[in-house]
């Protein structure tokens, strides 16, 4: 590493299966001639993922923001007026945008960083006329979800949990995307299980998995048409490595977990009062999606930023900046979004990363604490 300049290490390293394993699948494409359309590979991807993930019913499609879009048309919330986070990548806010719905923000829980059921409630009382929440998991903790369905009875709301970082994450035992009237996830490859592009929409019954493959198709089949739908629909190829990457994720997840433990050590967290770490959700069983870090002020985050940007390392600000802050954003107030999006960052992390380069990164942030 020292007399050459070491390869730029990113906050994750998307994670690829056995080049074999994914070529087998590639072959049976091109002998089969089935690319797209609900092929073969679609359907059993479907099917491998609601048995993985234990949910009722699973739609797949082409990437996590059509996904939330999707959701947001088969509840009939779209041109709806929505309280969300502001504490998120910027795909939530822009999928609400497209389906003209009125985003509201509400502010985030400061120790879970997810959307507070109680300013939710608080800006419901400005606005009774919402019709939904979109809640988010943020780095796969969980929202207090038992809080969100009281308000959603009391106010009679419809809850899509944007679940982009979730899979994985179980809540009492059960899925973290088996929550709200639907949840979906993003299969992008910089997520924990993914198809280099893609997602999916959970839903409750078969009649709403149903009206979404219409709804991701155009909206016909043959020449009988139904609705006005949409191209969303994830092509072969792109199954077949999310068939390929499924069968690693027991292990991925159990990488994970030690390498987050090891990056605990390394950065003495149980004793360490210079840095915290969001609180997980009782009950949560984490996949471990980041390794999010909080520093106490903006300055020694930029510090540490420096320090490691200087021996080629590159953490990301996960989510900087708060949405409150974008020049189409709706204009609420959400000082601790603000506040926590100014010195939070996510440090390299996945499966396959050696331990000995979590040990050089705590090293590095240590030495430039204030
Ligand atoms: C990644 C992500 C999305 C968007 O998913 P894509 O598959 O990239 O379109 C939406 N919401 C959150 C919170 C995300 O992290």
């Amino acid at each position: 590493m020292t007399e050459e300049r070491r390869k730029a290490v990113h906050v994750t390293e998307s994670f690829l299966p056995p080049k074999k394993d994914f070529m087998e699948y590639v072959d049976k494409i091109f002998k089969s001639h089935s690319l797209t359309n609900q092929g073969p590979f679609v359907t059993s991807l479907e099917r491998d993922l609601r048995e993985y993930l234990d949910v009722p019913q699973l739609t797949v499609c082409s990437n996590g923001t059509l996904a939330l879009q999707l959701a947001l048309r088969l509840l009939k919330l779209d041109g709806k007026k929505i309280i969300t986070t502001p504490f998120t990548y910027v795909a939530t806010l822009s999928a609400l945008i497209w389906e003209n719905c009125e985003p509201v923000f509400a502010d985030i829980d400061p120790e879970s960083l997810c959307l507070d059921p109680e300013a939710a409630r608080r800006v419901l009382k400005d606005n009774p006329d919402a019709a939904g929440l979109m809640p988010v998991h943020v780095f796969g903790n969980a929202c207090d979800v038992s809080a969100f369905a009281d308000l959603a009875k009391e106010y009679n709301l419809q809850i899509i949990y944007d679940a982009a970082h979730a899979f994985g994450s179980k809540l009492y035992g059960k899925s973290l995307l088996d929550f709200g009237d639907s949840s979906t996830c993003s299969f992008h490859a910089t997520k924990i299980f993914h198809t280099v592009e893609g997602g999916c929409i959970i839903t409750h019954c078969q009649d709403d998995a149903q009206k979404l493959s219409l709804l991701r198709a155009f909206g016909h089949i043959g020449d009988r048409h139904i609705c006005a739908g949409i191209n969303a629909k994830m092509s072969e190829l792109h199954a077949a490595m999310g068939l390929s990457v499924l069968k690693h994720m027991h292990q991925n997840l159990e990488k994970r977990k030690s390498l987050a433990q090891a990056y605990n050590k390394y950065l003495s967290m149980d004793s360490n009062s210079q840095l915290a770490k969001p609180r997980l959700a009782k009950g949560l069983e984490w996949n471990h999606a980041y390794y999010p870090l909080i520093f106490r002020s903006q300055n020694e985050l930029l510090k540490v930023m420096e320090a490691l940007n200087k021996e080629n390392i590159f953490p990301r600000r996960y989510f900087y900046p708060s949405l409150t802050t974008l020049p189409y954003s709706p204009k609420q107030a959400c000082p601790i979004s603000d506040d926590i999006s100014k010195r939070i960052a996510c440090l390299p992390f996945w499966a396959d990363m050696p331990l000995e380069l979590a040990e050089e990164i705590a090293t590095i942030i240590l030495k430039n604490l204030d």
